[in-house]
């Protein structure tokens, strides 16, 4: 009955399965185990109107122009600026950590310190604070300190339970230190919110009569393999010769049987409050203080800045457990946790037709963009 059938409903697989329907003419079966579509792009209107995004903030940036013109074919965009502060020692500090935030710490200082920092990095560089702390110069190194004591080093403890020493750099290095007067978190050419929310997108792009969903399901109540057999994937217990793309946590669908791969999961905590506002920004980060890592205040992600009261929420990291209704968010790559994972996929390499895609499936911290691209390239390939 089905040609695909994508295990599921973030933008991963809604993407590859609008691609195989429209593109390839392909009938596709979507399943997703929550009771909603949108994965972790999942937003909705909370009890007072506003429009709350469930598992955390989502900001959409890209310098992709064939991902941001794909989704434009399903949302207009909200023009949002995204812009970070930090609550450090009483003030709120721009985040990344730039230039502007350079004055606000070193005053009369500051000048003398950017020009040794231009000269060193040039100027609109990017500089990791991991790489920063390794410059030779006294001056650069006690910016780096700063940085990393103010910055970094309790808000990736939270985060990850370790210091940003001890993960991948790369993770740190999303947050560079910014030689420029740029406070947007984001450089990208193209960034917003979609201007009636995600979970519309998703409406829209599964919104074909090739695509079918099914919700509340399970990958292994649906899918079994059976890598003895001539056909390697049964689909309902009938042998299933079509492609199948499996975006959800791959050491989950082989019940764990070399052991659980490590993610680190949020606990998320919503408070409303009869004011127009909460906060100065829509994220606010404690990078200092608190169990939380960080605040968003959702009515500047969505515009409706009108709205008398609001609604926020904050951010308590934990390790995933994989107890039940418990999310694993983030993939925490490491060699070992990366030789893990390629025992799981060493399972999947061999069965023809079966392709991974996407932050859980592939072990990787990907971002919006990263993730559509990728679904584009696989659709195109299959
Ligand atoms: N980070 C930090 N302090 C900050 C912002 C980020 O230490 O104020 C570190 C932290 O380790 C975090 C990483 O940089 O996990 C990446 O941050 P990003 O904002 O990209 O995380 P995401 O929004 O994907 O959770």
């Amino acid at each position: 009955m089905y040609d695909s059938i994508v295990i599921g409903c973030g933008f991963a697989g809604a993407v590859v399965a609008r691609e195989l329907a429209e593109k390839k003419n392909k009938r596709v079966l979507i399943i997703d185990s929550r009771p909603h579509i949108g994965g972790n792009c999942y937003d909705r209107k909370d009890e007072y109107g506003i429009l709350i995004h469930q598992y955390g903030p989502h900001i959409f940036h890209t310098n992709n122009e064939r991902v941001f013109k794909y989704l434009s074919r399903f949302t207009e965009w909200y023009p949002f600026r995204h812009e970070v502060v930090g609550k450090i020692g009483g003030r709120e500090l721009p985040i990344p950590f730039n230039l502007n935030t350079l004055d606000m710490v070193y005053g009369e200082r500051a000048l003398e310190l950017e020009n040794k920092l231009i000269s060193s990095f040039g100027e609109g560089a990017r500089v990791p604070i991991l790489e920063l702390m390794n410059h030779p110069d006294e001056d650069l190194q006690e910016i780096a300190q700063y940085v990393y004591e103010n910055i970094f080093l309790k808000y990736t403890m939270k985060q990850w339970g370790r210091s940003p020493k001890e993960i991948d750099p790369a993770v740190s290095g999303r947050v560079p230190v910014l030689l420029s007067r740029d406070n947007r978190y984001f450089q990208d050419k193209y960034q917003g919110i979609p201007l009636h929310g995600y979970t519309e997108i998703f409406e829209k792009m599964l919104d074909h009569e090739g695509i079918d969903i099914r919700l509340n399901c399970q990958g292994t109540d649906v899918l079994c393999l059976d890598p003895e057999g001539d056909v390697k994937v049964r689909f309902e217990d009938e042998p299933f010769h079509g492609d199948v793309i499996f975006t959800g946590a791959l050491d989950e669908f082989f019940g764990c049987c070399y052991g659980r791969l490590p993610y680190r999961s949020l606990d998320f905590y919503f408070e409303h409050y009869e004011k127009p506002f909460y906060q100065s920004h829509a994220v606010v980060n404690y990078t200092v203080s608190e169990k939380f890592t960080r605040i968003t205040e959702f009515k500047y992600l969505s515009g409706q800045l009108d709205m008398k009261d609001t609604t926020i929420v904050k951010e308590y990291p934990k390790a995933y457990s994989g107890s039940k209704g418990e999310i694993p968010y983030y993939a925490i790559n490491n060699p070992e946790n990366d030789a893990l994972f390629e025992k799981y996929k060493a399972l999947v390499d061999q069965i023809p037709g079966f392709y991974l895609l996407g932050r859980l499936a592939e072990y990787k911290y990907y971002n919006i963009d990263a993730i559509v691209e990728r679904a584009l390239d696989l659709a195109e390939r299959l």
